[in-house]
């Protein structure tokens, strides 16, 4: 494109001959048409600058005399104007000039003087060579207006980059930095050129000699660097993070350039985010997996150290009460208020997270002796267990902590937190509000229960469970009252499962909510498979643990299989431990009114065991008292038991209650039953729990001359 352009312009070169005489200009004309150039003829000095003025003039033939305006005096002007400054002129004069004339004339800017007549040979020539040496100056003259323009851009794009720009010599010598790296290494670009680089640079990437470094390395290999995770030393000593790409230039250069990013904003928000990974929203201590990185971090520091470390799992007694009650808003202010009372307690070096719901757990680092973890779980369940107002409302929780130490309760994060949480277990089973260390006993019972637990969830998928039903009787007529349907668990390898030692297994692991959904199902649809063998009145009995009567969709889900399988609620018995009832005063009695305005019945298990059943009966509305296995056992020989059985009858019949008797072994127990007038039994005399198909075949009206007299049956 510029050769184009200096094309169009060698066309439009322009030859202007000024002479005042007519005669001279047509000579001239005719001497000079038909060059390589555009001819302009003026006859006044005024003329020639008008000329000049509009077009781009070459060179000028200027006649010396001239009338007004001498050639001189337009010299004078010319050069006086920049766009004519360096346009070359020819001086004609038809007299010899004089040496001083001469010499003025060159002073004006003539570049040579011609005398006529002249040589039209020498002229053209001269003029020729003249005007191409005005097309040089011209190109040369844009070619340098063109660089004076990419300089000046190149500079801005340097100027204003963003990033640092630096060109490193092979000596490891800053060469050139743009502004922003000055700025950000807080110096002037005076002060970087020269420097080395290295110096500049924080560990690891500055040790060392240049020649060694990989920058320098790259360089030889003609190959690109770069660094993420560098950092620059301000000339304050702050340290800058940046990433780094270094270049080589081409080969003469010996050099690179070096661009330089600043990733403090990155690296924050990066920070940001890992610490939002780690932290628990709802109170800003850890979460789960901030807690498993701190433990992590805690056992390699240990391991230097030598020191005792502990892990106390603590979990919030009544928690999920308040929450239920007083919503969920409540609950989450709660949560914050314990959160804090838990920080209160601690060092601050001490790692504290929230596991999750109501479970906290706090990481000591560097402990003289167990007992100082013993000292603070007991300071933190005093703390936690204070009265508070919330929102106006005055509630108490409890808290129990269950403690691991490191490394006899377990080598890994997961080993010491099993071992914490088994032994907060412990601490509630105990009677909350209390803290208990994790034993060795402790450790082989979490073996076996992870062990159960596993193959327990595999059996529940592969429906290891079965039920029986076990017949409970009228022991004035011998009819049938109903089946209580029990548990079993056909373990492929252990054989059946007592349900006192996985029930409870069910229990904590929550399992038994999927399981009792299942047990629910089967004994209903096998309930109604007996239909036809049995007279409608025919109950069936079935036990709710303790987790299962606290789940609010109990009730729904109960209603939902009797509609589908079409069974009839009354013909359905649900058996509740005192210990389920214990839980809190006004869910259990909304938990069984609902479970009466389904129309099934309620029956208390195991009643008399518990502390305050009398209470029960005050509150709540129910329809069957079952009196504890053991009282049976016992009636015979002790007259406090007797007293217990017999006092239970009368109440259930001053109430309008049925009372069953459980666990009857002996014909003897069952004629002392009788003659208290104790309106049904269950138990071995009669049968233990029997198959469904074998339930089917059990007479509705039971013969007891027929019964086989045994004392004390197998189980
Ligand atoms: P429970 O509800 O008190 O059940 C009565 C227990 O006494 C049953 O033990 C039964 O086999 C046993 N039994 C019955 N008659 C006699 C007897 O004459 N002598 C003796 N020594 N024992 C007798 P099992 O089946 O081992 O159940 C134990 C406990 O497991 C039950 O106590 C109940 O609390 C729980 N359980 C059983 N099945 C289920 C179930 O389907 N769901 C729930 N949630 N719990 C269940
Ligand atoms: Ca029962
Ligand atoms: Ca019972």
């Amino acid at each position: 494109m510029v050769q184009a352009q200096l094309m169009q312009e060698r066309i439009r070169q322009t030859l202007l001959v000024v002479d005042d005489r007519p005669d001279n200009l047509e000579s001239m004309e005719a001497l000079l048409d038909g060059g390589d150039w555009l001819l302009r003829c003026v006859d006044s000095g005024e003329a020639a600058l008008q000329c000049l003025l509009e077009e781009d003039v070459g060179l000028v033939l200027l006649d010396v005399q001239m009338p007004h305006m001498d050639g001189f005096e337009v010299a004078r002007l010319m050069r006086g104007n920049p766009r004519t400054r360096f346009t070359p002129i020819i001086f004609v004069s038809a007299i010899a000039q004089s040496e001083d004339a001469v010499l003025k004339g060159y002073a004006r800017g003539a570049v040579d003087f011609m005398l006529k007549p002249f040589d039209p040979k020498v002229l053209r020539r001269k003029i020729h060579a003249l005007l191409e040496h005005e097309r040089h100056r011209h190109e040369l003259l844009q070619l340098t207006r063109q660089l004076d323009g990419a300089r000046a851009f190149n500079a801005s794009v340097l100027d204003n980059a963003a990033e640092g720009i630096m060109v490193v010599g092979e000596d490891g010598l800053i060469r050139f930095a743009n502004p922003t790296m000055a700025q950000m290494l807080c110096c002037s670009v005076a002060e970087l050129q020269g420097s080395a680089m290295l110096t500049h640079l924080l560990a690891p990437h500055s040790d060392g000699e240049w020649q060694q470094s990989e920058f320098y390395r790259h360089w030889q290999r003609n190959q690109s660097y770069r660094l993420h995770d560098a950092s620059l030393r301000t000339r304050g000593g702050e340290c800058v993070p940046v990433a780094l790409s270094c270049s080589p230039l081409p080969g003469e250069q010996r050099a690179m350039v070096v661009l330089a990013l600043d990733m403090s904003v990155v690296r924050n928000l990066h920070a940001q985010l890992e610490s939002l990974a780690v932290t628990d929203a709802l109170t800003g201590l850890l979460n789960r997996r901030g807690f498993q990185q701190a433990l992590e971090a805690a056992i390699a520091r240990t391991e230097r150290s030598g020191q005792g470390l502990a892990v106390l799992y603590l979990d919030l007694d009544g928690f999920k009460r308040i929450n239920d009650s007083l919503g969920h808003d409540t609950g989450d202010l709660l949560l914050r208020r314990v959160a804090e009372q838990l920080k209160a307690c601690l060092r601050t070096y001490d790692a504290l997270a929230r596991m999750g719901g109501d479970e906290f757990i706090a990481i000591f680092d560097s402990l003289g002796h167990p007992e100082d973890a013993a000292r603070v779980a007991e300071k933190l369940i005093e703390q936690v267990s204070v009265r508070q107002s919330l929102n106006g409302i005055e509630v108490t929780v409890g808290a129990s902590v269950g403690i691991a130490c490191y490394p006899e309760c377990g080598q890994t994060v997961d080993g010491l937190l099993r071992a914490a949480d088994m032994a907060m277990y412990e601490a509630k089973r105990a009677g909350r509000q209390q803290y208990r260390f994790f034993s060795p006993e402790m450790n082989g019972r979490a073996r076996s229960r992870l062990m159960l637990e596993e193959s327990m969830r595999s059996a529940i998928e592969q429906e290891d469970f079965f039920l029986v039903y076990q017949p409970q009787i009228h022991l004035d007529s011998g009819r049938l009252r109903g089946f209580e349907a029990l548990l079993r668990w056909q373990h492929p390898v252990a054989g059946t499962v007592a349900p006192n030692v996985f029930i409870p297994l069910l229990e904590e692991t929550r399992l038994i909510n999927r399981l009792g959904d299942w047990i629910f199902r089967k004994g209903i649809e096998q309930r109604i498979g007996m239909s036809q063998y049995f007279a409608d009145d025919l109950v069936l009995s079935l036990n709710v643990s303790p987790v299962q009567f606290g789940m609010p969709q109990l009730v729904d889900d109960l209603q939902r299989i009797l509609e589908q399988q079409q069974l009839n609620p009354a013909q359905l018995e649900v058996e509740v431990t005192e210990g389920a009832l214990m839980q809190d005063l006004e869910t259990t009695r909304e938990q069984l009114r609902q479970l009466r305005l389904l129309g099934v019945k309620i029956a208390i298990d195991d009643f008399g065991t518990g502390y305050s059943s009398l209470a029960y009966l005050r509150h709540f509305e129910l329809d069957t008292l079952k009196i504890d296995r053991l009282f049976i056992a016992n009636m015979l020989d002790s007259p406090r038991d007797a007293a217990v059985v017999s006092t239970i009858i009368d109440l259930g019949r001053n109430l309008g209650l049925e009372v069953i008797a459980e666990g009857v072994e002996t014909l003897a127990q069952r004629d002392w039953l009788v003659e208290h007038r104790c309106p049904i039994m269950q138990g071995f005399l009669v049968a233990p729990g029997l198959a469904a198909a074998d339930a089917q075949r059990f007479p509705a009206q039971l013969d007891w001359e027929a019964l086989p007299l045994r004392s004390k049956p197998a189980h």
